[in-house]
């Protein structure tokens, strides 16, 4: 098997006295889609977060394309190729789309990824690119916070709670741009509350619950009981 592109070994986070995390094991492989579900305050956030270079307080050994990350700052973390589309999408109100989406740009990675290309994925964003970002939709939002992402030329993007609070209609659009991201070999984690929409655009899943790793498997062999089990900790 190729060396993973990710590679999270015991890692434990803290908010304070909080643990939150405890031991978390994890591996992404090269292109791969990988999904972590888990309840509310299972610690998905802070995962990422701790992939991301946002948590300090934490112990343990994440490692990218065999480089020791885990006690790098963001702007480090991003310029080594690792975006996160952050949960809330945390816009800048006072930009517009399209200088939202050139935050992106200055982690300044060579790729395919620039403004056409963001435009070409979601053409509304370029008929609002001079609009502040705060008078766009949710799901317009989102396809910014992306876009953003994208901008950076990432190797491995992280979404957090990629359709949370989106209406339908936007979430299908935003699932039916998930290829032409990741399709050119981009590697991907998604956290994400819809459990059948995570089994289908992932290849492995993940469940946290209460800080730990409770089922790790392949999103199409891995039973419905299984799942509710390392939710929900129903024996
Ligand atoms: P959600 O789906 O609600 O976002 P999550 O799985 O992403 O949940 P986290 O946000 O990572 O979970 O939170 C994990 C635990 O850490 C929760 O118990 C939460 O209350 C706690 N926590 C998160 N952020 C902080 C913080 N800034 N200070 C203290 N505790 C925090």
């Amino acid at each position: 098997m190729p060396e993973p592109i990710l590679k999270i070994s015991k890692l434990s986070a803290h908010y304070g006295d909080f643990q939150a995390l405890y031991g978390v094991d994890m591996e992404v492989a090269e292109g791969e889609v990988l999904a972590i579900i888990g309840a509310n305050g299972a610690g998905k956030t802070t995962l990422l977060r701790s992939l991301s270079g946002l948590m300090s307080n934490e112990a343990g050994q994440i490692t990218y394309r065999g480089q020791a990350i885990g006690a790098l700052r963001a702007d480090q973390v991003a310029a080594l190729g690792i975006a996160l589309v952050p949960e809330g999408r945390q816009l800048f109100p006072s930009l517009t789309v399209e200088e939202n989406l050139m935050i992106g740009g200055r982690v300044n990675r060579a790729g395919p990824w620039n403004l056409h290309k963001v435009y070409d994925l979601f053409p509304i964003l370029q008929e609002r690119r001079g609009q502040a970002s705060t008078s766009l939709s949710g799901g317009q939002q989102q396809m910014v916070a992306i876009g953003r992402a994208l901008m950076s030329n990432p190797d491995l993007i992280l979404f957090d709670e990629i359709s949370l609070g989106l209406a339908p209609i936007i979430i299908k659009d935003i699932y039916a741009a998930l290829p032409g991201i990741v399709g050119g070999g981009m590697s991907a984690v998604i956290v994400e509350q819809d459990i059948t929409k995570a089994l289908s655009v992932s290849s492995r899943v993940y469940c946290l619950q209460e800080g730990r790793v409770s089922l790790e498997g392949g999103s199409a062999t891995v039973s419905r009981e299984e799942i509710s089990r390392a939710y929900f900790g129903i024996a």
